[in-house]
C-alpha cells in the first residue's frame, strides 16, 4: 500500500489543475489516470473538431496560451499537447494507465483500488469529467437492428457512417456541429432539435466570449444563482471554432439544407415520432439570446465601450416551422442515428455514500459531505465557467485551500 496525503483522480484539465495548486502548497499527491494526459481530447472526440473557445480564453492556474493566434480555436491534438505541456511545466506527479477501481472509507482516510496497486491518502480529487460519457435515452433500443447508431465520443468522420441519410438527435454543440459536417460530406441529415442555447460567434464586432468574459457573466457564482438545478442543466452552447469561428444556428443550417424537428418523442421500430415543439424551442432559445444581448449592450453602455463596440450584426430570425411529426426512417432512407442527447457521470468505481437521488455527487462548490473527498470540474460547480477549460482554475485555487485545511486538521487530530 502506497500513502500520500491526496489523490486526484483523472489527468484533464481539472485534476492537472488541481495538481498545480497543491504543488505550489506542499501538499504531497498524485494523480491517478486511467489513460494518458488529457485522454478526453486523443480518444473521445471526433476528427475535426476544435475548441470552441477561443485559445486565449485557455488560462490554467500558472498556464497560458503563448502562442501566435491568441483569437484561434485549438484543433484537439494541440489541445492535447497543450496540457500535456502545462503537465510537464511543473513535473505533474502523474501516473498514467492507473485505472481507479475502487475508493473507500478506511480508518479516517481513503483507500483507491487501482489496476497497479493500492494508496491510501486522507484526501481525493475526482477530477473525472462532466462529460464521462454519452447519455443515451433508453428509447434507442427500440430502433431496428439495421439503423447504426452513433455517440458523438465514437464518432471520427462521416466516412465512418453507413450510406444514406442520418437523423442526429440533439442540438446543442456537438449536435448542430456533426449535423453540419455530416450535411456537407452530401448526406440528406434530419436534426431533432429539443431545448437549446442559441448564440452568436460574434457581437459587435468582436468574439462572443470577449464579452461574456469581460461583463463578468461566466464569472457568475454559483451561491448567487436562484436556481442552480435549472443552471446546471442549461443545453450546451450552439458554437463552433472550425473555419477561424463562424455563426452555427438553426437558421443557418436549415438555409443549408439540413432538415430540421422538433424533439425526438418515442420510436416504434422504423417509425420515429417527434414533438411539435420546433418553433416553441426555437422561441425560447432567442428571447433567452435577446435578453443576454441586451444585457451585454447595458455592460457596453454602462463602461464607455461604445466606441471599442461596433454595431449589433443582423440576426438571421428564428426559425418558426410546423416539421413532420413522424419519420418513417426505411422510407426516408435514414440509416444513422447519431445521439447527441449530453453526457452521463459514471461513479460506479466510488464506493462512499455521496449520492443524491440520480447518482450525481452531492457537494456544495466540490466539497462532498465525507471529509476531505473533493469534485472538480462539474458544471456550475462554483461559477457558471467552472466546466469550461478557463474556468476549472479558480475553483481549483479555491478547493486547494479546503483541501490544505483539512489535511492540516487531519494532521492535527493525529497528533
Ligand atoms: C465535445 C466537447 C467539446 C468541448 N469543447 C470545449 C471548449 O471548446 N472549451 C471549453 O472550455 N470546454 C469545452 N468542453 C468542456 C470541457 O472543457 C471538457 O469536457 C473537458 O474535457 C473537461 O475537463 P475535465 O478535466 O473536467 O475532464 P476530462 O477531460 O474528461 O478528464 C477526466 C479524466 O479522468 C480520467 N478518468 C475517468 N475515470 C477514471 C478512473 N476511474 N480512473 C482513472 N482515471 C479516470 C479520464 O480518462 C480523463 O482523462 C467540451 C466538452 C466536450 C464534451
Amino acid at each position: 500500500m502506497q500513502r500520500t496525503d491526496a489523490i486526484i483522480i483523472g489527468a484533464g484539465q481539472a485534476g492537472l489543475s488541481m495538481s498545480y495548486c497543491l504543488t505550489r502548497q506542499g501538499i504531497d499527491h498524485v494523480v491517478l489516470e486511467r489513460g494518458r494526459i488529457a485522454e478526453r481530447w486523443r480518444s473521445a472526440t471526433w476528427d475535426s473538431l476544435r475548441l470552441l473557445t477561443p485559445n486565449w480564453m485557455s488560462r490554467l492556474p500558472g498556464w497560458s496560451y503563448a502562442g501566435s493566434e491568441p483569437d484561434g480555436f485549438m484543433r484537439r491534438r494541440e489541445l492535447v499537447d497543450y496540457l500535456s505541456d502545462y503537465a510537464g511545466s511543473f513535473a505533474a506527479p502523474v501516473l498514467e494507465d492507473t485505472a481507479v477501481h475502487s475508493v473507500r472509507r478506511a480508518d479516517g482516510a481513503y483507500r483507491v483500488v487501482t489496476g497497479s496497486g493500492d494508496w491510501q491518502a486522507r484526501s481525493v480529487i475526482v477530477a473525472t469529467g462532466a462529460c464521462q460519457h454519452p447519455r443515451i435515452p433508453p428509447m434507442s433500443r427500440r430502433l431496428p437492428p439495421q439503423i447504426a447508431q452513433v455517440t458523438p465520443s465514437r464518432y471520427q468522420n462521416p466516412h465512418m457512417l453507413p450510406a444514406g441519410g442520418v437523423l442526429v438527435v440533439g442540438a446543442s454543440a456537438s449536435g448542430v456541429q456533426l449535423a453540419d459536417e455530416i450535411h456537407a460530406s452530401g448526406r440528406p441529415v434530419t436534426l431533432a432539435v429539443g431545448r437549446h442555447t442559441r448564440l452568436p460567434r460574434r457581437y459587435r464586432g468582436h468574439d462572443i466570449m470577449t464579452w461574456l468574459d469581460l461583463a463578468g457573466i461566466l464569472d457568475e457564482r454559483a451561491d448567487a444563482v436562484p436556481d442552480l438545478e435549472r443552471a446546471r442543466g442549461q443545453p450546451s452552447l450552439q458554437l463552433v471554432g472550425s473555419a477561424g469561428g463562424r455563426t452555427i444556428d438553426l437558421p443557418g443550417l436549415r438555409a443549408r439544407g439540413v432538415r430540421l424537428a422538433g424533439r425526438l418523442e418515442r420510436i416504434d421500430g422504423d417509425r420515429v415520432f417527434l414533438a411539435g415543439d420546433l418553433a416553441e424551442s426555437t422561441g425560447n432559445a432567442e428571447q433567452k439570446l435577446s435578453r443576454l444581448l441586451a444585457g451585454i449592450d447595458g455592460f457596453i453602455a454602462g463602461h464607455g465601450l461604445t466606441r471599442i463596440a461596433g454595431a449589433p450584426e443582423p440576426r438571421t430570425p428564428a426559425v418558426l416551422d410546423q416539421p413532420a411529426l413522424r419519420l418513417d426512417l426505411g422510407r426516408s432512407d435514414i440509416r444513422t442515428v447519431v445521439w447527441a442527447t449530453g453526457y452521463r457521470r459514471d461513479y460506479s468505481w466510488l464506493d462512499v455514500p455521496v449520492f443524491d437521488a440520480e447518482g450525481e455527487i452531492v457537494h456544495r462548490g466540490g466539497v462532498t459531505p465525507s471529509p476531505g473527498l473533493y469534485v472538480l470540474g462539474l458544471r456550475f460547480l462554483r461559477r457558471r465557467k467552472s466546466s469550461f477549460i478557463d474556468g476549472v482554475g479558480p475553483d481549483a485555487e479555491e478547493l486547494a485551500l479546503h483541501i490544505s485545511m483539512h489535511l492540516a486538521g487531519a494532521s492535527r487530530a493525529a497528533a
